[in-house]
């Protein structure tokens, strides 16, 4: 087992220690990555048929690299570890699962609809309450998780280009998506995004809104809660969105954004709270 993904299982086991109330979704999440390490390795090319003689055009432009949801992708591989980690899912035997698994045996989800819709309707975020299922989204993460593998190999093929480029959005240079959660890193404190759909990061201006462009100190601003110092949620009262932010400066380890991102979602729910979107 490569060393990154050892220590992130053990960052795991840890947090589920310190707060039993993930340990579903952390648990989830944990075989998911030893499985993305598998299906990882079995992606040899790129199923998004990227133009190659357009990607600097592109990424000048500010354009994402690949076409959701114009392109045609050959989503057999995505497929086969979707029905995978539904598997993982299921034998938490959430009742959410069971749902997705008998909708999808009747045919009333489709998985490639399902891949277009995700990247062409903005998430129902209203149905939010103090409960984890209401705050995440289980088969958004199932359908994103899914595409990762591919698109992994998409960020690795490119990442060079992309730096060149010297993308500067708010968004996924390759899928286009919006940012789950940034980090701070270096001494100077470098602000990266990362998009939880490719696992990518690129650089980011450090006061501004990534989703807005919004880059008044007087209205940017964050919080912070007791005892988690290495937390903050950077909001934006100009476009009322959020993002969490992990300074792991001090601790001098490399954070796993995916883990982090779930083991603070206590985050998302008080931002919620504060009416934050
Ligand atoms: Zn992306
Ligand atoms: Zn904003």
């Amino acid at each position: 087992m490569a060393e990154l993904l050892k220590d992130t299982l053990e960052t795991i086991s840890g947090y589920k220690n310190m707060n039993p109330h993930y340990e579903e979704l952390l648990d989830i999440l944990e075989e998911s990555l030893i499985l993305r390490e598998q299906y990882r390795r079995k992606v040899k090319n790129d199923i998004f048929n990227v133009n190659e003689s357009l990607i600097e055009k592109k990424l000048a432009g500010g354009f994402p690299i690949v076409d959701f949801p114009g392109g045609t992708f050959g989503l057999e591989g995505p497929r086969e570890y979707f029905a995978a980690l539904l598997e993982i899912a299921n034998k938490r035997a959430l009742e959410e699962t069971s749902e997705i698994v008998e909708k999808m045996e009747k045919g009333e989800l489709d998985y490639t609809k399902m891949v277009r819709d995700s990247f062409t309707f903005q998430q129902d975020e209203d149905e939010q309450d103090d409960d984890l299922s209401g705050i995440f989204d289980l088969l958004g993460f199932l359908i994103e998780e899914s595409l990762r593998p591919s698109l992994e190999f998409l960020s690795e093929k490119y990442k060079d280009t992309i730096f060149k480029a010297r993308w500067s959005e708010g968004y996924c240079p390759i899928c286009g998506r919006e940012p789950k959660i940034s980090e701070l890193r270096e001494e100077g404190g470098k602000r990266f995004l990362f998009c939880g759909q490719c696992g990518f990061e690129w650089q980011f201006r450090r006061v501004k809104c990534p989703f807005c462009g919004n880059e008044d100190q007087q209205t940017l601003a964050y919080f912070t809660i007791e005892d988690e110092e290495k937390y903050r949620v950077d909001v934006c009262n100009v476009c009322n969105k959020y993002i969490k932010t992990v300074d792991f400066r001090k601790t001098k380890k490399k954070p796993n954004l995916d883990v982090e991102d779930i083991a603070t979602l206590h985050l998302d729910i008080l931002a919620d709270e504060e009416g934050y979107e």
